[in-house]
């Protein structure tokens, strides 16, 4: 799909992402040598920019480390919403690993995986999918909810993580 970006100016850096979410450069345009096809930790392709909308993954700019914080790469992609890769990943793991949990009736498993997509965007919906999401996780017990939490842990927004306990 093309796109013009003249509308909007493009992120200040733009960041070098594998398949999987794994970081591989947070400044491409500013480090181009330590540019990298694939991911030293899990060996999948990087990517930099959305692939439904080619649209640039936003960066550390020069100005961006006094914000703090480690960087975490997006779940979605800013500009057309498409979810990254690593978000789709996570989320066909999650739903895989709540399929195989003996604990649960389909009824059940699927209330589980509805709650999913919405602990990974920040919206009206999320604190009430953390609490759903946390009720079942009393029910498949800790064994299996640590797995579970692990897999999609990644994607959670910072709300999410705090509704859930994490
Ligand atoms: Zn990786
Ligand atoms: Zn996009």
């Amino acid at each position: 799909m093309e796109r013009q970006s003249e509308k909007k100016p493009h992120p200040e850096d733009v960041a070098q992402v594998c398949r999987n979410g794994h970081l591989v450069l947070s400044s491409l345009q500013r480090f181009p040598q330590f540019r990298k096809s694939f991911c030293e930790d899990c060996g999948a392709h990087t990517i930099d920019q959305c692939q439904a909308c080619g649209w640039p993954i936003a960066g550390l700019g020069p100005n961006s480390w006094m914000g703090g914080g480690p960087f975490k790469p997006p779940n979605y992609c800013g500009e057309c919403g498409s979810p990254f890769p690593w978000t789709e990943t996570a989320l066909a793991a999650a739903k895989q690993y709540t399929d195989d949990l003996e604990q649960l009736s389909p009824e059940e498993k699927d209330a589980l995986k509805s709650t999913f997509a919405d602990l990974t965007s920040d919206t009206a919906r999320t604190p009430l999918a953390a609490s759903r999401f946390k009720k079942f996780t009393n029910k498949i017990g800790p064994a299996a909810s640590s797995i579970l939490q692990k897999i999609i842990e990644t994607v959670l927004t910072e709300a999410a993580k705090k509704s859930i306990g994490l």
